[in-house]
């Protein structure tokens, strides 16, 4: 049988990519292999049981704990798992995620729980967390360091081969549609900082969760560049919509297009993450000084 993971550079064959199905995007995502360690697992029931036959997987490592890179859990019951310590306690206990995207008790959120029963979602016992970032030694020629990059959740990490330069960025988007940090462990303060982090390390490849490959160190730059470019455009949006003199309340920059382009199927969970980022941006923007709340709303200081 085909082996689904494959080599990223032709020149370094211990890091390998696993794209998930439809092309790795919601609600599945991509995965890494080195040697007998995975890297989520949200590729699919179908991949991860082709992957199964040719790999021997001992080790599972979670970036973080959405249900897109988790699905496939189920499937690895003797391996030993491992994530960061403020992303376990929600792996371990699933009924946490409807509170942490704030969903909990919402009569409008069909879709969303279509998706979460479709992925049938099991409980995880992690065995190891990461409170650091640390580095772990793999079959002596993969010194892979975990980056703690909170922001999309708490405990979000990274993960980056020292020697062969190759980055999995996680959910840390670098697509047009731009960070997401719309849940209630999210946060965008911690989410520009991480990407000022993960500048810092000059990848030579790096890939994402949910896209394909950026084989030069410039265009990762590039693109880490243009993520924080996307969260202080929101930053603006929400300030030129101060501009217009009336204050305003969190609900009046609701179903305005400041973080989803467009809304699609799951608009009415996406107005609800929207509005939660929305307001780590306000919450930001009042810490700054630029903004203050009043007893009206909020009005440009
Ligand atoms: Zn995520
Ligand atoms: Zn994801």
């Amino acid at each position: 049988m085909k082996d689904i993971a494959r080599v990223i550079s032709e020149d370094y064959n211990s890091v390998l990519y696993i794209e998930g199905k439809k092309n790795g995007s919601y609600p599945y995502s991509n995965s890494l292999l080195i040697g007998e360690y995975l890297f989520d697992t949200g590729i699919s029931e179908q991949f991860i049981l082709k992957l199964k036959k040719n790999h021997s997987i001992k080790h599972v490592v979670l970036s973080h704990w959405h249900e897109d890179h988790i699905s496939g859990n189920k499937f690895f019951n003797n391996s030993f798992f491992y994530c960061h310590c403020k992303d376990k306690h929600i792996i371990e206990d699933i009924t946490k995620m409807d509170i942490f995207y704030e969903v909990e008790g919402l009569p409008t959120i069909g879709v969303y729980e279509g998706i979460m029963n479709m992925l049938d979602l099991k409980n995880t016992k992690i065995n190891s967390v990461f409170d650091k970032d640390e580095i772990i030694v793999i079959d002596n020629d993969v010194r892979l360091r975990i980056i703690h990059a909170p922001g999309h959740s708490a405990g979000h990490c990274c993960f980056y081969d020292e020697i062969s330069k190759i980055l999995f960025l996680a959910d840390i988007d670098l697509t047009s549609f731009g960070p997401w940090y719309g849940a209630m462990d999210s946060s965008v303060i911690d989410y520009e900082q991480s990407l000022d982090k993960l500048m810092k390390l000059n990848a030579e490849v790096a890939f994402t969760s949910h896209s394909g490959m950026i084989m030069s160190s410039k265009l990762i730059r590039e693109k880490l560049m243009g993520a924080l470019s996307i969260i202080q455009e929101r930053d603006m949006v929400i300030i030129s919509m101060l501009k217009e003199k009336t204050s305003k309340s969190l609900d009046d920059f609701t179903n305005k297009n400041i973080t989803y382009n467009t809304y699609g199927i799951m608009k009415n969970y996406e107005l609800l993450a929207e509005k939660i980022m929305i307001q780590y941006h306000l919450n930001k923007l009042v810490n700054n000084g630029e903004v203050e709340l009043k007893e009206n709303g909020y009005i440009l200081s």
